[in-house]
């Protein structure tokens, strides 16, 4: 029977990124994925995306020795727009801008690619020899008690145990296995994602356009081959969807161009295009006896204002603080009670903010487009308001 302070199930970013935390603050991880990461951009099947870490990942990637690995390929995001082009034609007829500098010197966050996330994090645990990371095998089954759990791994490897953290995604075996309900709310949408080469200068600045369909989101990258480029995520309803990422090159660089009303001239295609289905779905709790749910396991957002993988910090966060204010108390009743109650009211605020964000962005109907803009300018208007936006936003309580 192999011991350590904690099993995670899955190596995605989030696992990844709590067993460098949880590796750097001295406990002992083993971390076990059926699915090897890759590590490279060409490879099928590679994770295309970008994400964007907000300001208050920062310090959490530092303390986990991500950060100085991470930053040299991070595009800065200073300032924030919002388009609506819900008009008769596809043309802006509001631009908002937040702008970081009203809140402080640093920038909303940083955008880096999830390929690359994952070959930096991998290099990472490497560092680490208190962190054991087991490819091309996953979680089997569990029994747990109230001093450890003993889990199963798919080759018949057992583990003794004090914490499972179950970071093995939406379908989360681990989360099945601890017998945790989700409420589920699928949208019928899905996302588009890829990169554009384009000709005006991004700025650092992350663009939202909003139509029907859901937004069209432009976020920063480094500049590929002398050009300004940017990561897309367009939301668009299922078929719609489909038929998009179909599209011979030409065709679909016409139609993504129109459909960000313009904002940085014609957009190119740079890379692969995939497609992602868009839910909704919460944990009704992030505990059970021995085991703690974080990322998508717990909750998943549709892919709007950056919130998915930053809630996933904040949870890890959270249960990184408790281990290392008691580290005898490591997963025991009262630590992981104390997990459920400091996240599951913020994660829930969230996953309903970011659904009537994703709703009103949806809208078909003409009457309800005006109804957007017209809030867009008056969330706008009222400074206070929109720096306390901006702040919860970037993860603060509200
Ligand atoms: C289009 C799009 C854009 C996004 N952009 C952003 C953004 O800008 N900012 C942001 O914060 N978030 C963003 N998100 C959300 C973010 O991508 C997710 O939160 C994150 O990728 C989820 O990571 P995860 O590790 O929880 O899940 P996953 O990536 O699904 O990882 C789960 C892992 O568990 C493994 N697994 C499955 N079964 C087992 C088993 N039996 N045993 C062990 N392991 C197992 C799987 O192989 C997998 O590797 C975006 C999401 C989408 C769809």
């Amino acid at each position: 029977m192999k011991q350590t302070d904690i099993f995670i199930s899955g190596g995605g970013v989030a696992g990844l990124t709590a067993a460098a935390a949880f590796g750097a603050a001295g406990f002992s991880v083993l971390i076990a994925d059926p699915m090897p990461p890759i590590t490279d951009e060409e490879t099928d099947g590679a994770d295309l995306r970008t994400t964007a870490f907000l300001q208050p990942a920062r310090d959490f990637l530092i303390a986990a020795g991500l950060w100085d690995r991470l930053s040299p390929f991070a595009a800065p995001l200073q300032i924030m727009r919002i388009v609506d082009a819900g008009g008769e034609t596809p043309e802006p007829r509001v631009t908002k801008d937040f702008d970081a500098a009203d809140l402080g010197d640093l920038p909303f966050g940083w955008n880096l690619s999830n390929w690359l996330l994952r070959r930096e994090m991998v290099a990472r645990l490497e560092e680490l020899p208190n962190v054991e990371f087991r490819t091309g095998v996953g979680f089997a089954s569990m029994l747990t008690r109230t001093n450890e759990a003993r889990v199963t791994l798919t080759d018949g490897t057992r583990i003794s145990t004090k914490l499972v953290i179950g970071a093995d995604g939406r379908n989360s075996p681990v989360r099945q296995a601890a017998g945790i309900a989700v409420k589920t709310n699928r949208l019928g949408q899905k996302a588009v994602t890829f990169a554009v080469a384009h000709e005006a200068p991004h700025d650092n600045v992350s663009t939202e356009v909003h139509r029907t369909g859901g937004p069209f989101t432009l976020v920063p990258l480094p500049d590929h081959e002398g050009k300004p480029c940017s990561a897309v995520v367009w939301m668009e309803d299922g078929p719609e969807a489909a038929r998009l990422a179909a599209l011979p090159v030409d065709e679909f660089n016409a139609e993504a161009t129109l459909r960000s009303a313009g904002v940085f001239g014609p957009l190119t295609l740079a890379s692969r295009r995939m497609v992602w289905p868009i839910i909704s779905q919460i944990a009704d709790s992030l505990n059970s006896e021995r085991v703690a749910l974080v990322a998508e396991a717990a909750h998943v957002v549709p892919p709007i204002g950056a919130q998915g993988l930053n809630m996933s910090l904040a949870d890890m966060a959270s249960l990184l603080d408790l281990a290392q204010a008691n580290p005898n108390g490591l997963g025991n009743a009262d630590m992981l009670k104390k997990y459920h109650r400091a996240r599951h009211t913020d994660i829930t605020l969230r996953v309903k903010g970011v659904d009537l964000l994703n709703r009103a962005s949806q809208a078909e109907n003409p009457l309800l487009r005006d109804l957007r803009a017209k809030g867009v300018e008056a969330l706008y208007g009222l400074a206070p308001l929109r720096k306390t936006l901006m702040k919860m936003g970037l993860g603060a309580k509200g």
